[in-house]
């Protein structure tokens, strides 16, 4: 079989960067910060949006490149807030 640790998401890359930058965010201190809440959203996150796969660096370059447009942005900032808020309704733990 082949070794598909070298197959890259590159949305995946973006939202776990940009889910801790929210979170850690005045904005949602309220939120719980524990790993598996992260955890929640980020997958709630990815569910949500088409995943973009590359097989080296050169096509995450351009991968970057592509989904770092203004409407690009907006929807993936929609869709993680949306998503913080709904895991924050029902934590992974009470
Ligand atoms: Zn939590």
């Amino acid at each position: 079989m082949v070794e598909t640790k070298l197959l890259i998401n590159v949305t995946e890359e973006i939202v776990v960067g940009l889910v801790g930058f929210y979170l850690r965010g005045v904005e949602y201190q309220t939120f719980c910060h524990c790993d598996k809440c992260e955890r929640k959203i980020i997958a709630t996150t990815l569910n949500a949006m088409p995943s973009y796969y590359v097989t080296n660096e050169q096509e995450r370059n351009e991968a970057f490149a592509k989904l770092n447009t203004d409407e690009q942005v907006e929807f993936m900032n929609s869709t993680i807030i949306h998503a913080i808020h709904t895991v924050g309704k029902a934590p992974n733990h009470l």
